[in-house]
């Protein structure tokens, strides 16, 4: 067999690409993994130090199986990258009587048996002295929730593929496929490929792929916010989110040296151009965070001393995207992350390499993420 020819080839090194190309080469398939960039890059959605890991979702309780089944699958994958991947916090939401979040997550951790633990006033005060605590809020916190070390992740799932025979291709652009007798050939910037087989984990590039892809995607700016922790304030804390019904603000302890992060649960502007640098945040963005935000931490300062911004890729109901190409099996598309994806890769891939390889149907439970 020629040396240009894949089993299988994943366009698409993000958390998604990359977690999908490992899977599948840890299955012996003969994969190629390709991105326009070298990652990780901060050009995409899989980039900015941390992602949440929770279970208790309110958003919607048919992803709580999954997130059950990614748990388990962390561990897993930190025993075969041999690293700590993953940080068990806990993630403390703080809300007042009205939270409808509030409400539906604490509904949804009894439901599905997700252990946590409530919180009164009093109770916040004296356990959480590192945060500024009003009087009507109450608390709830989940304990096997954390967060995910992306970099880590994605330079350790990388160094995987490899060791298992993938073949990484960066700072290669996938310019167009077109099927042939057998399998598809692939053009990219620097040449010619040949597969059975083609993963799209693209991202908000998928906007552009519209005979693939004919979905709305909304490609929103998400800004993350650093700044440094004043010397005197307990450093250890959990993860943490600020729930009002109006707005949802999170955070993360200090984990390297650029201090704490918080962002907006609430991406903000529309992005136009993907490929265009952005190197600046708005006043109203980092306001939108620190009006909430300084009522817990009243020594934040006036502008952040670190940010990043990175870009949603949003469906219109915010589910994922996971569905063969119309009319051809041999392709799929897996993306459509809308700000909440990364915690579930391991758990996509899984899914994504025990179906598609076969040509199975999509699988019962992940029927709503079919094109629609
Ligand atoms: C601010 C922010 C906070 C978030 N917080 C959380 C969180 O706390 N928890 C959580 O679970 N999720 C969170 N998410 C969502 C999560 O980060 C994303 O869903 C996930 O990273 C999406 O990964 P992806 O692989 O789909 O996309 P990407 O990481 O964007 O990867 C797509 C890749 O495809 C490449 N590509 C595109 N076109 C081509 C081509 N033609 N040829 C070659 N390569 C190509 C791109 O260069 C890119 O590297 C957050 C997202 C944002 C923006």
């Amino acid at each position: 067999m020629a040396s240009n020819h894949f089993d299988i080839v994943v366009v698409g090194a993000g958390a998604l690409g990359t977690s999908c190309a490992y899977e599948l080469a840890k299955h012996n398939h003969k994969v190629a993994l390709f991105d326009q960039f070298s990652a990780p890059h901060h050009f995409g959605s899989s980039y900015g130090e941390t992602r949440l890991f929770r279970q208790a979702y309110f958003e919607d309780e048919r992803y709580i199986p999954f997130l059950k089944e990614s748990y388990e699958l962390w561990k897993i994958w930190e025993t075969e990258f041999a690293v700590d991947l993953f940080h068990e916090t806990g993630y403390l939401t703080f809300f007042d009587q009205e939270s409808d979040i509030a409400l539906k997550m604490t509904q949804n951790a009894k439901k599905w048996s997700i252990s946590g633990a409530h919180y009164n006033n009093k109770q916040l005060k004296q356990k959480f002295p590192m945060f500024t605590i009003n009087s009507s809020l109450r608390g709830y916190c989940e304990e096997h929730a954390g967060f995910l070390n992306v970099n880590l992740f994605l330079k350790s799932c990388l160094k995987q593929l490899i060791s298992k025979g993938g073949k990484v291709f960066f700072n290669e652009k996938v310019c167009s496929w077109k099927k042939e007798q057998q399998g598809y050939q692939i053009t990219t910037e620097k040449g010619n490929y040949s597969c059975d087989k083609i993963i799209f984990t693209v991202g908000a590039w998928l906007r552009n792929l519209t005979s693939l892809c004919e979905m709305k995607l909304t490609i929103r700016r998400g800004v993350q916010f650093w700044v440094d922790v004043p010397p005197l304030l307990p450093k250890k804390m959990p993860c943490f989110a600020f729930a009002t019904n109006k707005d949802y603000v999170f955070g993360f302890p200090s984990f390297s040296k650029k201090g704490i992060k918080i962002a907006s649960y609430h991406p903000s502007n529309t992005v136009d151009d993907l490929d265009k640098a952005r190197e600046s945040y708005t006043k109203e963005e980092w306001n939108a965070v620190r009006d909430l935000a300084s009522q817990f931490f009243p020594w934040l300062p006036l502008t952040p001393d670190n940010f990043h911004v990175c870009i949603y890729t949003l469906t219109s109901d915010e589910d994922f995207i996971l569905d063969y190409s119309k009319n051809d099996r041999n392709i799929i598309l897996l993306g459509g992350g809308s700000g909440h994806a990364f915690k579930f890769s391991p758990f996509l891939a899984k899914q994504v390499s025990d179906f598609f390889i076969c040509g199975k149907d999509i699988p019962q439970n992940l029927q709503f993420f079919t094109l629609r």
